[in-house]
């Protein structure tokens, strides 16, 4: 059985791409097979996978609407076990396109419904509560939420809680909140601190233990079109990565805990 996870904020660059790319890798070092889906217009997951021609490239827009049979919109990666759907140029025009589509919040869905190569699939969304990120929470069967200790952190939080529940509630009843994980965390910055106690008071076990810390190689390895675990597997970045990767796992009772 696949499991998809969309990871999801509406804030813009809290993380989303970096603990895709990062968890995914971890995921395929232990034998999972997975499909990273880039469905962020900017294509960040795409280039942070070394792939920079994204004018010629096929991917997860020309499968959307219909102009590619998926199986022929993901690509193998350097990294063995993972495959990209790469964000081509076209993503950008989607969310207007697609608006006056006939079940236009469920065509990502039936994409993922005709692959069945893989253990996961990790869809990193565009920074907005928009249609595609619509698209990507009636794909998924969880929501990994990528959250920074902010002042505003926890005022998203709930916008994106209230968005999950009205989807749950209209178009897909197994959704649910796989968790939240804190990136960038300061152990020296009180808010910091202050906002990771106040999202674990809200939200209990739903945060995970494991904290991504803010490393300059994490933020270095996209422009070497590699994730931090690759690129620096040694960097505290990377290994707060593979914790979570065994931490999530654990959690799923798919590793000795
Ligand atoms: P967007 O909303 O634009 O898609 P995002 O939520 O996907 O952004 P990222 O692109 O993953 O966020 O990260 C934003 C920036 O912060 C990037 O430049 C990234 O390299 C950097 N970054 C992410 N995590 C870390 C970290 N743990 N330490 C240092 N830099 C980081
Ligand atoms: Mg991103």
């Amino acid at each position: 059985m696949t499991k998809t996870i969309a990871v999801v904020n509406q804030k813009g660059g809290v993380g989303k791409t970096t603990t895709t790319l990062n968890l995914a890798t971890a995921f395929s070092t232990i034998g999972k097979k997975i499909l990273v889906i880039d469905f962020d217009p900017q294509g960040n997951a795409t280039t942070g996978l070394g792939f920079t021609e994204k004018k010629s490239i096929v991917g997860s827009y020309e499968t959307l609407i219909g102009e590619v049979d998926p199986q022929y919109a993901y690509h193998r990666t350097l990294i063995p076990n993972l495959y990209l759907m790469p964000a081509s140029l076209h993503l950008s025009g989607a969310e207007i396109e697609l608006v006056g589509l006939q079940n236009r919040e469920k065509l990502l869905a039936t994409v993922i419904k005709k692959i069945h190569l893989f253990d996961y699939i990790f869809i990193d969304c565009p920074p907005s509560l928009g249609l595609l990120t619509l698209n990507a929470l009636v794909a998924a069967d969880q929501v990994l939420v990528p959250l920074q200790c902010e002042f505003y952190a926890l005022e998203g939080l709930s916008q994106i809680l209230y968005t999950l529940g009205q989807v749950r509630k209209t178009f897909n009843s197994r959704l649910t909140l796989q968790g939240v994980v804190l990136t960038m965390f300061d152990s020296r910055s009180s808010l910091s601190t202050q906002v990771a106690h106040d999202v674990r008071y809200h939200l209990k076990d739903k945060v995970y233990e494991t904290k991504i810390p803010r490393n300059v190689r994490v933020a270095e390895a996209p422009s070497f079109g590699k994730p931090a675990v690759v690129y620096d597997y040694r960097c505290s970045g990377s290994q707060a990565y593979l914790q979570l990767a065994r931490e999530i796992l654990t959690q799923e009772g798919k590793l000795a805990a």
